[in-house]
């Protein structure tokens, strides 16, 4: 059984007159260890998929198995209990809270579950060395670099050793060289066998990941690896598909 599976998933939203059909009968498994990107235009679905992927928001139809439990029929509480134990979660604006230091916002998640203050402190404090950030766990978040500030995120992210990590354009605020660190950061994190799921919209991050899914209005995107051209896959054919049909059952004959 996969860590996440999705089935015939839709998010329709109404607005008045409009219906917006922001997921349309998604589809599909993210297996344990996977480290895979979603990828598509502004307004195709990407955050709405992992919103919904990540337990902050529920599907209008269709049924979602996280890590064996039918997410789809959980209540509210429930839902805050599962993304607060199985969860991690890192934004492209970072969300730290400006009036806690590093160390203190590292800790949040440990508070809501419930964690005595010295293990609390003792668990930021290695998650704050894995990303290099130890050094300025006594700092505002106002006082650090838009890399640290996000490193620090990344910390908060993994404190609780949550099943899957969910980054959405998690480089988008940052400079192309801060940017380049942190997805560093990523492939390390990968490497240690965790699940992480990277949205974005730039097929340059896409294709730091083994496997990609493409979202277009809505819909996951036939072949989506075909499009990032020269990856991790034999170039296009330039045959006409009929005439390549031709040859492979040609082939097939021997
Ligand atoms: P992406 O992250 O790929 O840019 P989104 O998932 O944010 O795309 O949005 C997908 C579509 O759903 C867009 O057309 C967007 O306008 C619409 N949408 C997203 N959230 C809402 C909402 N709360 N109410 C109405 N429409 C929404
Ligand atoms: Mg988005």
């Amino acid at each position: 059984m996969a860590l996440v599976e999705l089935r015939n998933v839709s998010k329709i939203y109404r607005l008045g007159e409009e219906v917006i059909r922001a997921l349309d009968d998604i589809s599909l498994d993210i297996e344990q260890g996977e480290f895979i990107s979603i990828i598509g235009p502004s307004g195709s679905g990407k955050s709405t998929l992992m919103h919904i992927l990540g337990c902050l928001d529920s599907p209008t139809q269709g049924t979602i198995n996280l890590d064996g439990v039918m997410i789809q029929a959980a209540s509210p509480r429930q839902l805050a209990a599962i993304r607060n134990r199985k969860i991690g979660f890192v934004f492209q604006f970072f969300n730290l809270l400006s009036k806690l230091n590093v160390l203190q916002n590292v800790e949040l998640p440990m508070i809501y579950s419930g964690i005595p203050g010295k293990e609390r402190r003792q668990r930021a404090m290695a998650a704050l060395e894995a990303v290099s950030l130890a050094n300025r766990a006594k700092h505002r978040p106002s006082q650090l670099s838009g890399g640290q500030q996000q490193r620090a995120a990344i910390a908060r992210a993994l404190v609780n050793s949550p099943r899957i990590v969910f980054a959405d354009e998690p480089t988008g605020n940052l400079d192309s060289h801060t940017g380049e660190a942190i997805l560093q950061l990523f492939r390390e994190l990968s490497a240690d066998g965790r699940t992480m799921v990277l949205v974005t919209h730039d097929p340059e991050i896409a294709a730091v990941t083994p496997r990609r899914i493409e979202i277009r209005d809505g819909k996951v995107a036939a072949k989506a690896d075909s499009t990032l051209a020269g990856l991790d896959r034999p170039p296009r054919p330039t045959t006409a598909p009929a005439v390549q049909a031709a040859a492979q059952s040609v082939g097939s004959g021997c």
